[in-house]
């Protein structure tokens, strides 16, 4: 049985707690390695590591920190099959669908590129007479992610290209589910001339994310996952002195108006929803169809569904792999089986006709859904797309703003006030306007608002660079000795 381990101090370490995880092909539904699951011990090792790496890294040139990510660039982008193959393998996602994370993730590392830029304080000559005032941005030290299954290269990548070019080094502790493509951004990291112990992997559970939390020597921690361990993380990271941005779940909700051209809706709603079977933190799991065309809406939604190809990533034409364990599996489905006794109309049953192995669900389309319903309250993280009805704008804005999460949403209209006043109006984080999935570019950043982001600041882009530094303010002077005296009074400009 193949063993994923440790990546610590530039090379794989075998873990020292006999503990190990199964690493399935969702595909198959069979095991096809076991991964370390790492002690308090070997968390400590490599943090001990990072700290270490830290000083001479924080004091490496900008142009040189700049060179290596210029050369990460390089390295990513001949190796995107690489990449996406083993998210295809572990995840299960399909080719195209794994090609596109990494090309996302690659942005990040674009973005990282310009940090000479992105790292320039401000300069104020002259604040007072013979004093200059200047701010400047530095690295905190070791900071730590901890990321989700299902983007396992770009998450990643989200963090450890602004935190490492910013100066920190980094402890990356990748879900146990699918580790292995964060095993090979560490190799890659060393060829782009990282140096040794500047990023690290540990694998494992629950036992490393706390050690990683209490941690003396971690200064940030930066988390993408459900809701509940978000929240877990905030509390017990900020308790314990550190910076934290905690990133949860989600219930995306796409308002269809009745002006809106009803065959691209339905397009945009059929791709966001199943997309990556549903397992995306922006994929749309609502509708909200107003009265007026919610009938000729579900139809048309329902009338693209059989055309998914849905299989693994290994079949030619596959769009839509399985979910990525059994038991997520099964989870999803019981949302599907219980909403027709909780009074929705079941449209599309995919529970039916399954491949018979790994860990498949077709794609369900479950109509007249309401709040207090569970496939409506909870995140159901599968291929399930809900409908509510709604009257119209108002109605539909007010149920988007009174769920808990606050991810993603988008509208669809062809009416650009209508479009306007919804960005004016709605409490959500990312918003697209005919644009289903508005995951921001690089140059801007990622979060949600409410249950979806515990913290102050998003995620990458600029906002990860001030998460990622700390600024120090240094007021200057050069007078000459001969004028020097003894002041007691308060420094004043006037
Ligand atoms: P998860 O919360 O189960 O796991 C995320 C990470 O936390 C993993 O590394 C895992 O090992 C660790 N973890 C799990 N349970 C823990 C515990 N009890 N204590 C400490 N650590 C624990 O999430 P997941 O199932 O891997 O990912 C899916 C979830 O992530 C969905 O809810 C999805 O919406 C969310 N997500 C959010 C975003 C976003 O940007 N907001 C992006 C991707 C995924």
């Amino acid at each position: 049985m193949h063993r994923i381990s440790h990546w610590i101090d530039g090379k794989v370490v075998e873990g020292t707690s006999g503990r190990s995880g199964v690493v399935f092909d969702p595909a198959t539904g069979l095991q096809q390695a076991s991964v370390d699951l790492a002690s308090v011990a070997d968390v400590d090792v490599a943090v001990a590591v990072a700290l270490a790496a830290f000083p001479a890294w924080r004091a490496t040139n900008l142009s040189r920190r700049a060179e290596v990510m210029f050369h990460m660039r390089e390295l990513v982008d001949a190796n995107r099959k690489e990449i996406a193959t083993l998210l295809t393998k572990e995840h299960g996602k399909v080719l195209g669908d794994a090609l596109g994370e990494v090309a996302r993730g690659l942005e990040n590392i674009e973005f990282a590129c310009g940090v000479p830029n992105l790292m320039k304080g401000g300069y104020s000559e002259q604040a007072s007479t013979g004093i200059d005032v200047y701010s400047i941005k530095q690295p905190l030290g070791v900071v730590a992610g901890i990321t989700p299954f299902n983007f396992p290269a770009m998450v990643p990548m989200w963090m450890f290209a602004n935190a490492l070019a910013c100066g920190n080094t980094f402890v990356l502790k990748p879900s146990e589910k699918d580790p292995s493509a964060s095993m090979f951004i560490g190799e890659l990291l060393k060829q782009a001339g990282l140096p040794d112990g500047a990023f690290n992997v540990i694998n494992g559970d629950k036992v490393a994310v706390d050690r990683l939390l209490e941690h003396p020597d971690v200064q940030a921690i930066s988390f993408v996952g459900s809701t509940p361990i978000a929240r877990y993380i905030y509390e017990t990271g900020t308790k314990n002195g550190k910076r934290v941005q905690a990133l949860g779940g989600a219930k995306n909700h796409m308002l269809v108006l009745a002006d809106a051209d009803l065959d691209m809706a339905a397009d945009a709603a059929v791709s966001a929803a199943y997309g990556s079977a549903g397992e995306r933190c922006m994929a749309i799991s609502v509708v909200l169809a107003s009265e007026a065309i919610a009938d000729d809406l579900v139809a048309k939604i329902q009338e693209r569904i059989p055309a998914i190809k849905v299989g693994p990533a290994s079949e030619d034409g596959s769009e839509m792999g399985p979910l990525i364990t059994g038991e997520h599996r099964d989870k999803v489905k019981g949302y599907v089986e219980g909403a027709a006794g909780e009074g929705a109309t079941l449209v599309v049953d995919g529970t039916v006709g399954v491949p018979a192995t790994g860990f498949f669900l077709n794609p369900s389309l479950i109509d007249n859904v309401t709040p207090g319903m569970k496939c409506y309250d909870d995140e159901i993280f599968g291929p399930v797309l809900t409908v509510s009805r709604v009257h119209g704008y108002d109605d539909g804005v007010a149920l988007i703003n009174s769920n808990q999460y606050g991810n993603g949403t988008a509208i669809f209209t062809r009416d650009g006030g209508a479009a306007r006043q919804f960005e004016f109006d709605v409490q959500v984080g990312m918003v697209g306007v005919n644009v289903p999935v508005p995951v921001p570019v690089s140059y801007y950043s990622f979060g949600g608002w409410k249950n979806s982001l515990f913290g102050d600041t998003h995620i990458y882009g600029p906002e990860g660079i001030n998460f990622y530094t700390r600024t120090k303010v240094v007021t200057k002077r050069w007078p000459d000795p001969r004028t020097s005296k003894v002041d007691l009074g308060f420094p004043q400009n006037r």
